[in-house]
């Protein structure tokens, strides 16, 4: 095949393809949950006091005791054979972003040479996958490879269907031999914990007697970009790096915004009510869909559950978008950047605490003495970004991720919160202290007679802070598409929990003198707004007066790249607070941070590759077909006498000639090989590799303004993005 041939027959193939059919739906109320085994399912089917016992684990987020495994056990398996099962995973997140299973089947052999469907008590709450090719930082070593998956008993197991069959799929911890945890789930769990007892301390010094645990929620908005698969299919950037190496930006892009919130097309449509299915199936409450700004480009997103069951989800939700773009022959790209000139992709997680008896903590309220409440929450949040903002940012920092950060689409790499400038003007008054009992009209009072009082209504939006008030939530918006939500929610919950035991520690200090609690309230707000306020910022986080100000007046950090980012994970203060909470040790710490180096590390390592190969085997020799076509017409022409003006030749071959250097330049740093630290590594990799894939980027994009339309081997950024 030569020249454009691929791209002709991609193009044949997807104009006379015909459309699945939009399957006829059942109702909503019988398809929901109908591939879950739901605390409904359990109740029905276990015996009363083995399902009480259950519920209360549940509930509490206890171990399973182990004498009632057994009998839960035999529940499920009948439940998932009535549902075709014959197989049954546990499902574990390692450190990757992905979803791993290890699948096993219900069938024992027996003596006799018959077979039983059998499962236990044991293989429910245990599992070992082994594991040992999954990345693990140097926490086991190869003799000892082992890993175990634990049943996390508050998510529920549930059933996946693909063409190959129907698993019954168990939520598990995947943990090592000696107990570290090399997942994303068991540090959630953790964070979780360690928020709840914090948030249960200060709960209690303000007076309440009834408390329930206390969760977090987590709501993720997931954009993501649906591309025909026959078009990449001859792209192996989008193929192996999920992202378009090359391509001149096209002459209609996302400017016009007619895409943006515009009617779904037609194949898409068909294709999220297929995704929105399963996923009602599932128990994923999906609730909006929408076109995003590019062309190409949709959302959706599902209504807020408790953190670690929205992870899970939210790792399901994007096996499921993944899957089914394939059946409708499209992929589905979850890349931050799939296209350069156009917006890229993110996942805003709005995340809240609450529980059943005081309800959402971070929801102003309508009555008096929550207000003074949701103000001590809030300011723990404030506190907690001021206090560990470069975590937050490490807790995004990928590869991929360092394409959106700060350029004009995403929010800037600068950790800071936005209230709101109702919120904003509380905190200003706590500040200086004085404080009046009726800031505005219409507002409501805070319970304290020192404290203002607010609106309810947070109003005013702004979409250039990475950490937004969001009215009864806040919304961390620098969260990558692609990422799992569990690295973000652990930070966040982290961070919480050691400002709320803060909190807790400064009031009964204070409470012990015997002061009033209305002024111990006071007096703490007023703390974290002279002490923590830096962090707070309502303008424009996009312009570079910010970026100068937040750094140079606030002292904020400015981590731009990952490679700038991971490294906090190093310093000690991070070491001693997730040590101090219980949500990783240091060993465990230093394990993430060699993993999500070396993650670093190799995805830009795969794309310079790719770039190197690309613009050498195909690039390359485009070019020169179509200047050996140009010279051959020049001398034939000249032959006839026609002479015409062989600048287009002098043009290509320059051209020609900058990407073969730059293509030398870029060999000789992938080459280089001897780096003292990871953080060399990645340096190296941000600073000097990446702007040499530029440098290949710029030549070739240019040839791909000159050559032959009929040559060019790849698909173009507007057949990728607009023909569907
Ligand atoms: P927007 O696009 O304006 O940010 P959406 O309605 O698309 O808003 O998404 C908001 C997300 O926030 C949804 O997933 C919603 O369920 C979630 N959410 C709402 N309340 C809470 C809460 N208390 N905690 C966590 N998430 C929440
Ligand atoms: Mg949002």
């Amino acid at each position: 095949m030569s020249g454009n041939a691929k791209r002709v027959q991609a193009i044949q193939h997807i104009t006379s393809r015909q459309p699945l059919p939009v399957t006829p739906s059942q109702p909503l109320e019988s398809l929901w949950a109908s591939d879950v085994f739901t605390l409904n399912k359990m109740k029905a089917s276990l015996p009363k006091d083995i399902f009480k016992s259950l519920k209360k684990t549940i509930e509490a987020g206890d171990q399973l005791d182990v004498s009632i495994a057994n009998v839960v056990a035999v529940a499920m398996k009948d439940w998932a054979i009535s549902k075709g099962a014959m197989y049954y995973a546990h499902v574990f997140y390692p450190l990757t972003n992905l979803s791993a299973e290890k699948h096993d089947g219900f069938i024992s052999v027996q003596s006799d040479g018959t077979v039983i469907s059998e499962f236990s008590g044991k293989v429910l709450v245990q599992g070992e996958p082994d594991g040992s090719s999954f990345p693990n930082g140097g926490i086991r070593s190869t003799f000892e490879a082992r890993g175990y998956t634990a049943w996390d008993v508050t998510s529920p197991a549930y059933i996946m269907t693909t063409d190959n069959g129907a698993t019954l799929c168990i939520p598990t911890v995947f943990v090592s031999w000696t107990g570290e945890a090399l997942d994303k789930k068991t540090p959630l769990l953790r964070a979780n914990h360690a928020m709840n007892t914090a948030a249960q301390r200060v709960l209690s010094l303000l007076g309440h007697t009834d408390i329930a645990p206390v969760n977090s929620s987590c709501g993720a908005e997931q954009e993501y970009f649906l591309v025909d698969a026959n078009f990449v299919n001859s792209r192996p950037d989008l193929l192996l790096a999920g992202r378009t190496l090359f391509g001149a930006p096209p002459a209609k892009g996302q400017q016009f915004d007619d895409h943006y919130f515009g009617a779904i097309p037609e194949r898409v449509q068909v294709f999220m009510q297929d995704v929105e299915e399963q996923l009602y199936r599932l128990g994923i409450p999906a609730k909006t869909r929408h076109n995003e700004v590019a062309p190409g480009q949709f959302e959706i997103a599902p209504v807020f559950e408790a953190a670690n069951v929205a992870t899970d989800h939210q790792q399901l939700l994007m096996t499921v978008l993944k899957n089914t773009a394939k059946r409708h022959g499209l992929v589905c790209l979850l890349h931050e950047k799939p296209f350069k000139g156009v917006n890229g992709s993110g996942k805003h997680v709005n995340w809240s605490v609450g529980n059943a008896t005081q309800g959402n903590l971070l929801d102003p309220g309508s009555t008096p003495h929550s207000n003074s409440q949701f103000l001590l929450f809030c300011a723990a949040v404030i506190r907690g970004v001021h206090k560990y903002g470069p975590v937050l940012r490490a807790a995004i920092a990928t590869a991929s991720n360092d394409h959106r950060l700060g350029a004009n689409e995403a929010p800037p790499a600068i950790m800071s919160v936005y209230l709101g400038s109702q919120l904003d003007n509380v905190f200003e008054q706590i500040k200086n202290g004085e404080i009046n009992s009726s800031l505005n009209a219409g507002v409501m009072d805070l319970g304290l007679n020192t404290l203002p009082v607010f609106d309810k209504d947070a109003g005013d939006r702004n979409r250039t802070s990475p950490f937004a008030f969001t009215g009864n939530r806040f919304e961390f918006r620098a969260v990558g598409s692609g990422q799992s939500v569990a690295g973000p929610l652990v930070v966040m919950n982290t961070m919480l929990a050691d400002s709320l035991n803060w909190l807790a520690d400064e009031m009964e200090a204070e409470l012990a003198k015997g002061t009033a609690l209305d002024a111990v309230i006071l007096g703490v707000l007023k703390t974290i707004a002279d002490k923590h306020g830096a962090v707070v910022f309502g303008g424009n986080g996009y312009s570079a007066e910010w970026h100068k100000m937040a750094v140079e007046e606030r002292g904020l950090l400015n981590l731009r790249t990952g490679a700038d980012a991971l490294p906090v994970l190093k310093e000690a203060y991070v070491e001693e607070l997730f040590d101090r909470l219980g949500v990783l040790t240091p060993v465990e710490l230093a394990s993430r941070f060699e993993i999500y180096a070396e993650q670093y590390i190799l995805a830009i390592e795969v794309e310079a590759k790719l770039v190197v190969s690309m613009a050498k085997t195909a690039i390359y020799p485009a070019a020169m077909s179509y200047l050996s076509a140009l010279s051959a017409t020049f001398t034939g022409l000249k032959g006839l006498g026609v002479e015409l003006d062989t600048g287009s030749l002098t043009k290509v071959s320059g051209l020609v000639d900058t990407l073969m250097a730059s293509v030398e330049k870029l060999t000789a740093a992938i080459a280089q090989h001897d780096f003292a630290t990871p953080e060399e590594h990645m340096q190296f990799c941000a600073k000097t590799i990446r702007p040499l894939m530029d440098e290949v980027r710029l030549s070739a994009d240019a040839l791909e303004g000159e050559v032959a339309d009929e040559l060019w081997p790849f698909p173009t950024y507007q057949e990728m993005l607009f023909i569907k």
